[in-house]
């Protein structure tokens, strides 16, 4: 560039001079001098429309050149930065891809969370039948208090608090007790911070969605669609796994007293009314634990665990007397019930066997009563 404008003043003296003498006007070539330098230098750069030239120097500069570096470089690691955070989140989803147990949740959500918080303990609650409550075990702390979809531990609180309502058909949340960012996002701002936190609840939300889902299911699996008790294969299977255990069952087979005769007087659709009211109330007469099957057409197994077969018998004859007493029935309808407790020698066949013989026993002494196997 300077040997440029050398040559544009040299330019300029030699045709001011040369204006000079022969116009004998001093003022013009003077004025040539000034002018000429100045157009030349500027048609050099017009000249050069890709200005080759001055970006070769600029290339060459080896300030410029550190400085670009330097650009790409803080770029490159926003970047890296970026991917990093994407591919924890990915990590992050695949633990919880599989959960399907809810009780397993707090587990899984604490692996999760704990990629970017350590924590004391984890609590999920779920807001059921007007409570809160704590799955997956005892609490560590007080039940929550949802005021936002995210709250990050600070001054006035040391717990991350995210709501995971939208998982659930009521309200759901898991509190992060004393959480403290892991070193993968300790030095990220507070914004950072809500926005991985955002992001966190979201995939937690699917998660117990998906669980509540496949619960359901399950459910309707299990269940009966006429009577809402659960299928005879889930009975026998939970009555083969209780009788593993160290504690005494008790069950009791329910009968329906002439239901044939109900079926042929009052029509199928009354038989069916019958079946579905007295599924009702085995399901409200029981304790949550104890398990309502449908053995048969009308017939209809009750397992009770850690129960003697005296409180079984108890239990049975309070539900045999809230079916003889239901109102609104299409006409009067009435149980027998044979009740049977476990001995260390007993099978799922040995024990129903002896209930189903006490049963036949009721039915033979009348109808509308319970017989107890030894009685029998
Ligand atoms: P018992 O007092 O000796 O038990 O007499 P019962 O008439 O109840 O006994 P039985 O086994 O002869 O009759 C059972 C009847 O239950 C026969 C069958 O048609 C009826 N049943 C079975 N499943 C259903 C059902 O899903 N709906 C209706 N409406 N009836 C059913
Ligand atoms: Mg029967
Ligand atoms: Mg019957």
């Amino acid at each position: 560039m300077r040997k440029q404008l050398s040559i544009s003043i040299i330019i300029g003296i030699i045709v001011g001079c040369l204006v000079g003498y022969f116009y004998e006007d001093i003022g013009s070539g003077l004025l040539c001098m000034l002018i000429i330098p100045l157009g030349h230098f500027s048609l050099y750069f017009t000249d050069d429309p890709g200005n080759t030239t001055i970006t070769r120097k600029v290339a060459d500069d080896p300030a410029l050149l550190a400085l670009k570096r330097k650009n790409i470089l803080q770029e490159l690691s926003v970047l890296e930065s970026a991917r990093g955070l994407q591919g924890s989140v990915f990590e992050a989803s695949t633990e919880l891809v599989g959960l399907t147990d809810e009780n397993d949740a707090r587990e899984r959500f604490t692996s999760t969370l704990h990629i970017y918080w350590a924590a004391e303990a984890l609590d999920l609650f779920i807001w059921e039948r007007g409570s809160w409550k704590s799955v997956g075990g005892e609490a560590h702390g007080n039940e929550p208090m949802l005021t936002a979809p995210v709250q990050l531990p600070d001054d006035e609180q040391n717990d991350l608090v995210l709501d995971l309502s939208p998982g659930v058909d009521g309200q759901a949340a898991v509190i992060l007790r004393n959480a403290k960012p892991q070193p993968t996002i300790a030095t990220r701002s507070v914004s950072d911070q809500r926005y991985i936190a955002e992001v966190l609840r979201g995939q937690l939300v699917l998660s117990l969605r998906r669980v509540k889902l496949y619960k359901r299911l399950q459910e309707l699996g299990r269940t009966d669609p006429l009577t809402s008790v659960t299928r005879r294969w889930y009975g026998m299977e939970r009555l083969a796994e209780l009788l593993t255990g160290k504690h005494q069952i008790s069950v009791a087979l329910i009968d329906i007293d002439f239901f044939k005769k109900i079926n042929d007087q009052h029509g199928h659709q009354a038989g069916d009314t019958v079946l579905r009211r007295v599924g009702s109330t085995l399901n409200e007469s029981l304790r949550m634990g104890d398990i309502a099957s449908r053995y048969g057409g009308e017939e209809f197994l009750i397992i009770l665990p850690a129960t003697s077969p005296v409180s079984a018998k108890d239990v049975s004859e309070r539900i045999r007397a809230s079916i003889a007493t239901l109102a609104d029935m299409p006409c009067e309808v009435t149980v027998s019930v044979g009740v049977a407790g476990s001995s260390p020698y007993d099978n799922v066949e040995s024990l129903i066997k002896r209930a189903d013989d006490a049963l036949y026993a009721a039915k033979e002494q009348g109808r509308n009563r319970v017989l107890l196997a030894d009685d029998a």
